[in-house]
């Protein structure tokens, strides 16, 4: 009997007539579970469950929440390691990686645990003479969480804690494809105080999307992953009157100017573009060369590629592990086919790879892939291929790299690498994407600053986490007051004024 991945409803891990899918693990292609898939009716379950619990715990004093969440922040702290093997396990994602996923994760967690301050209220005393008026923030009730396979803990992250520190209640669905950290992390929870209902998980695909979104009792949805889904969720859910951040997919560039330190360049763009076999969505996916740095950037990088040490995740010298599965790994294998047959040139081909440990034979392999000469009608510049695979576009200059990222149709992420001030400057003012480095390869905000990007890379009008994510997850209310004494007698028909 296989490992069966069940919900979590009201603190319980429950099967009902559920459909399943396999779980793998994609270093080895062995199936090492089976997740339950949620009909209609398992998930109206848990959003009556979450329903219920809203309502004490919306009206838990906010520093009372917090201090739960502060357990279980030392709990993750503690058995953080456990939940990156999980990850690793079914992501296949180098454990070292999976445990930086992790802690950024438990940033957001620290970033809630100050929602008593981030709650505070707007004040004005005496708006007119013996009246006062205030703003306050309140939760919305039952919020949903759709994630991606590629951050099963760190996505999820992004959303629950606030918005459970917030006072609402919270239904995860997270990717199928590595659905076990969702429970490991809904125990610790539990473990932490949190009352029943107030965390829930239902496994599924878009069966249970769908029911979450024409729940009337859902009042947000926050959803990560393609683009094409984003967009679905978000007119949907705008259609069933819900609060949706649809955040999409990405086609992330880095520009590399002629001033830039080589070295460190490639370094960087090893690192981002094959790191979690480019599986991230702030992955660097296109390196545009700019006048004659491009044949050194080009040789470097092409023979780091081909000495990647990729292997099994679990192994701490692995740089690189699997690609997340078979359909991954078929869909990727057909855009370097693409490539070639649009005339890109193929400097190192990912194809060919095979690990040498018999063992790995059977799972999702591919090796680091580099094109240069990739223009810009190519579907291969334009799409989001998801995978290890570079595109190197040569440009004459500043502004032509800058005109190539706006007129793309995602604006994830982007990078500059130069040591010229005002390009860096420039680029930061004028490139039409929302998360922006100069010379940081992977800029994704911390905690408090918020994580989103433009263009077709996000739905809907607030960023992830921060400031935004306590914004997405509350209401805001505003309060007139004034007292007997202070009220002049006699009915007023005009548009009150401050008197
Ligand atoms: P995906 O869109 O296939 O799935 C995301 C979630 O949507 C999963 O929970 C899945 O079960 C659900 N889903 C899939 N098809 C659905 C449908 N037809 N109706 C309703 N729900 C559906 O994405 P993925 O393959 O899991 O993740 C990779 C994608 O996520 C990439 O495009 C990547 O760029 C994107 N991503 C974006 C960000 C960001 O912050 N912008 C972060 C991480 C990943």
């Amino acid at each position: 009997m296989k490992n069966t991945i069940e919900h979590y409803i009201n603190d319980e891990r429950v099967s009902r007539n559920d459909r399943y899918q396999d779980v793998y693990n994609p270093a080895t292609g062995v199936v090492t579970g089976k997740v339950a898939l949620a009909s209609v009716a398992t998930v109206n379950e848990a959003v009556a469950a979450a329903q219920a619990a809203f309502v004490g715990w919306s009206d838990t004093p906010p520093i009372r929440r917090a201090r739960v969440l502060f357990r279980y922040l030392q709990l993750l702290q503690e058995r953080k390691d456990e939940l990156a093997h999980i990850i690793t396990a079914e992501h296949g994602k180098v454990f070292t990686d999976a445990q930086g996923e992790v802690d950024r994760g438990i940033d957001i967690l620290e970033f809630a645990c100050g929602i008593p301050n981030l709650l505070k209220g707007d004040h004005t005393d005496q708006v007119s003479r013996g009246m006062d008026n205030w703003t306050l923030r309140q939760p919305l009730g039952v919020v949903a969480g759709v994630t991606p396979f590629n951050f099963p803990v760190m996505v999820p992250m992004w959303m629950y804690p606030i918005a459970i520190a917030a006072g609402n209640t919270f239904i995860l669905k997270p990717s199928p494809t590595d659905p076990s950290a969702s429970l490991f992390m809904a125990d610790l929870l539990r473990e932490a105080g949190l009352p029943k209902g107030v965390f829930n998980v239902v496994q599924g695909d878009k069966e249970s999307v769908d029911a979450l979104i024409e729940h009337p009792d859902v009042k947000a949805v926050s959803f990560v992953g393609s683009t094409p889904i984003a967009q679905y969720i978000y007119e949907s859910g705008a259609r069933n009157g819900k609060r949706v951040q649809g955040l999409g997919g990405a086609k992330n560039h880095m520009v590399v100017m002629p001033d830039a330190d080589i070295d460190r360049t490639v370094d960087a763009l090893i690192g981002a573009a094959y790191g979690s076999a480019g599986e991230r969505c702030m992955a660097i996916s296109v390196a545009v060369l700019v006048g004659d740095v491009a044949d050194k950037v080009v040789t470097a990088v092409a023979e780091r590629a081909r000495e990647l040490r990729i292997t099994d995740g679990r192994d701490l010298k692995a740089e690189m592990g699997p690609i997340v599965s078979q359909a991954a790994l078929q869909r990727i294998s057909g855009y370097i086919q693409q490539g070639v047959d649009a005339g890109a040139q193929l400097l190192v081909d990912g194809r060919d790879f095979v690990p040498q440990e018999a063992e790995l034979r059977d799972g999702f392999w591919m090796g680091a892939t580099l094109f240069d000469h990739v223009t810009p009608e190519m579907s291969i510049y334009r799409e989001e291929i998801f995978g290890p695979v570079l595109a190197c576009v040569r440009v004459p200059d500043f502004a032509t790299a800058l005109k190539l990222i706006n007129e793309h149709e995602f604006g994830n992420g982007v990078s500059c690498f130069t040591r010229d001030g005002n390009v860096a400057r420039e680029f930061g003012r004028l490139v039409q994407v929302g998360m922006v480095g100069i010379n940081v390869p992977i800029p994704v905000p911390m905690a408090w600053h918020g994580f989103g990007g433009w263009k077709k890379s996000l739905f809907g009008d607030t960023h992830s986490y921060g400031t935004e994510g306590v914004r997405f997850y509350t209401k805001q209310k505003s309060i007139m007051q004034r007292w007997p004494e202070s009220i002049e007698k006699g009915a007023e028909f005009t548009m009150p004024v401050s008197k």
